[in-house]
């Protein structure tokens, strides 16, 4: 018997990794892909881009390794549902992304809902289970089943339909503190599609036979339950201490605190993840890379910034967005993009949006009161308001993603934050994803 290994995968918004580590948390292999977005009646086939992306992810894991994988467990984006037949797994229509927003469903969800309740958010998966709902035919509702991202891509390997885990769970309604479904939702004629939910990291089950032979995986391989992608780049840095954050600087921009208290505020787009016995507390906003990508090559991206005075605020004031539509740090559904004046200098204009990032990140003076009345709520912003709504005050930040490898980006943030910040030491969801599927196997032994 040699040694254990630990496999992570991530599936991001954009592509997908995977990490492979030992028991000391060395990553012994570790590879990338984009999606290879397959077209299916002029939309992009996204079901079957993510499942060739993981059986492809699977080929590039060194055959002499594979045979020492004790574990899996993978990390999707949040709020992706699939709702599938529960039979055969196979998808009853195409997936709902996580900022995809079902409007109409949002006035249903909110008659059912505690005020300000997670799920009060048109990006919700409960709103997006009810949109799905109310179109489709009393055939397909009586074998449908709900699934996360995650959740779909473990069940290619396990075979076991309808298990998640309670990061993902937590927008369609799960209550992580008393471990059920509330009373509500249960009570609703959509409950029977809702999955198991297990705590992140638990054995569901063992590879597939098939699979696992065709692969080359050991018989005892076991696949645990996953994450959502922000939770699991915020479990790579390690930041297991109350005060400590991770933001995610990745196509979209993701917060995370450890606190002691647990926070929810739908309003602001706030939630809080269980870990164990702390409370992750954070939100996801629609700004972040993908808004420089669609402006800049990353090579332009590094370039530029290389020239970038970090220690002097950039005057310029911007709200970077892709499309129209905010969820963090204040949902809004009609926010546009504000990326204009544009400066004569690039160097200047990435200077502007890289400190808009961090001013969204961070807070501005505005307290909390005033920002309750204020016809400007999105001028409070970030870590400061999850202070505000009774978290651990923030006390270092780490970051992670594709934003995290900018030097001068991080220089600005810790001006505008007034905090140390930190590029984690790991820094990719598929790390984090890995210590789960570690916690999943050594449960089991
Ligand atoms: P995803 O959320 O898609 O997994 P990644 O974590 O891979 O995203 O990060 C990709 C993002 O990182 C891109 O949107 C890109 O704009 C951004 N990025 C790449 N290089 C830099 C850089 N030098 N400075 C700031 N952002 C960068």
């Amino acid at each position: 018997v040699g040694k254990q290994l630990y496999l992570g995968m991530d599936f991001g918004t954009s592509g997908a990794r995977y990490a492979l580590i030992d028991k000391e948390g060395k990553i012994l292999a570790e590879a990338k892909r984009e999606y290879p977005l397959y077209m299916s009646e002029e939309t992009i086939d996204w079901v079957k881009s993510w499942k060739m992306t993981l059986f492809a992810l699977m080929e590039d894991i060194p055959v002499g390794l594979r045979p020492a994988i004790a574990s899996i467990s993978i990390d999707g984006t949040s709020g992706t549902t699939i709702i599938v037949d529960s039979t055969t797994g196979e998808p009853l229509c195409r997936p709902f992304l996580y900022n995809e927003s079902c409007p109409e469903a949002l006035p249903i969800v909110k008659a059912i809902a505690p005020a300000n309740h997670t799920v009060c958010s048109g990006s919700s998966t409960l709103c997006k289970l009810v949109s799905w709902w109310r179109s489709s035919i009393d055939s397909s509702k009586t074998s449908a089943t709900l699934l996360h991202q995650a959740d779909w891509l473990l069940w290619l390997l396990h075979g076991k339909l309808g298990v998640s885990d309670y990061n993902n769970a937590l927008k369609v309604g799960y209550d992580p503190e008393v471990e059920s479904y509330p009373p509500w939702l249960l009570s609703q004629p959509y409950s029977c599609v809702l999955p198991v939910v297990l705590p992140p990291g638990t054995t569901i089950g063992t590879m597939k036979e098939s699979i696992r032979s065709q692969y080359g995986f050991p018989k005892d391989c076991v696949i645990c339950t996953g994450t959502t992608d922000s939770i699991a780049a915020f479990l790579a840095a390690r930041a297991n201490q109350p005060g400590k954050a991770v933001t995610s600087l990745g196509s979209t921009l993701a917060i995370k605190l450890l606190s002691t208290s647990r926070v929810e505020d739908s309003r602001f787009g706030v939630y809080s993840h269980r870990l164990d016995d702390k409370w992750l507390v954070g939100g996801a906003s629609n700004t972040g890379g993908a808004v420089l990508r669609q402006i800049f090559t990353d090579e332009q991206l590094k370039k530029l910034s290389e020239k970038i005075n970090s220690a002097e605020a950039s005057p310029l004031d911007y709200y970077p967005l892709q499309d129209i539509g905010e969820r963090f740090p204040v949902a809004d559904p009609e926010m546009k993009p504000r990326l204009h004046p544009r400066p004569a200098s690039d160097v200047e204009y990435l200077h502007g949006i890289l400190e808009s990032i961090a001013r969204i990140e961070a807070r501005n003076s505005h307290n909390y009161i005033w920002f309750c009345f204020s016809p400007f709520p999105w001028l409070a912003k970030g870590y400061s308001l999850l202070k505000e709504l009774g978290a651990t005050p923030v006390e270092e930040v780490f970051t992670a993603g594709g934003g995290s490898k900018n030097e001068k980006w991080i220089q600005i943030r810790e001006r505008v934050l007034g905090l140390p910040v930190r590029k984690a030491l790991q820094t990719e969801a598929a790390y984090g994803a890995a210590l789960l599927a570690m916690k999943g196997a050594t449960a089991e032994r």
